[in-house]
């Protein structure tokens, strides 16, 4: 990282060694949950698979950016991605659910666990850097914007299925 941006971080009071471990820890987070909505959006089925996999196909897309944008602050800040797979296993905080069981109703679970983790996680981040490092806090309060349009997309969907089910009982 440039010297005087650095110095400025760690002027304002930010410990970089314990934000790089974090942003790192989100990092694994987004790869992991980048893969299971990959590999959900191969198996699912039931209904409403289309919307379904439209919607974890998009969500996939925006976890990679999420990985490439902590990825690229991690950097600015002097340490490195983790770039061993193995590895995002044991630094993750949201961990990783296989869509072992294909069903979109289970699937929906899966990724909102997963989703509601990540906004947990973003948030304490985001208070902890309140007032500090500004460029940091900026992405993380976008990311964190992004999370919560997923749990909401999620949650969307689930409703759906509950109408389908409510209004299939009423005829
Ligand atoms: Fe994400
Ligand atoms: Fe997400
Ligand atoms: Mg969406």
């Amino acid at each position: 990282m440039g010297q005087e941006s650095l110095s400025i971080v760690v002027k304002s009071g930010v410990r970089v060694k314990i934000l790089l471990e974090e942003l790192n820890k989100a990092y694994c987070d987004e790869w992991l949950a980048y893969i299971q909505y990959m590999e959900g959006a191969q198996v699912a089925s039931g209904m409403p698979r289309v919307s379904l996999v439209a919607e974890m196909k998009e969500h996939a897309a925006e976890e990679l950016d999420h990985a490439q944008k902590l990825a690229k602050r991690i950097i600015e800040l002097g340490g490195t991605p983790i770039i061993e797979p193995k590895m995002w296993y044991k630094y993750s905080t949201c961990g990783y659910e296989a869509p072992s069981d294909p069903d979109s109703v289970v699937l929906l679970e899966q990724n909102l666990r997963s989703e509601r983790c990540a906004i947990n996680v973003y948030n304490k981040l985001i208070k902890r850097l309140d007032g500090r490092d500004p460029v940091t806090h900026k992405i993380l309060v976008k990311i964190l914007e992004e999370e919560i349009e997923h749990e909401q997309d999620l949650e969307d969907i689930q409703k759906d299925i509950q109408d389908f089910y409510m209004l299939k009982k009423k005829k």
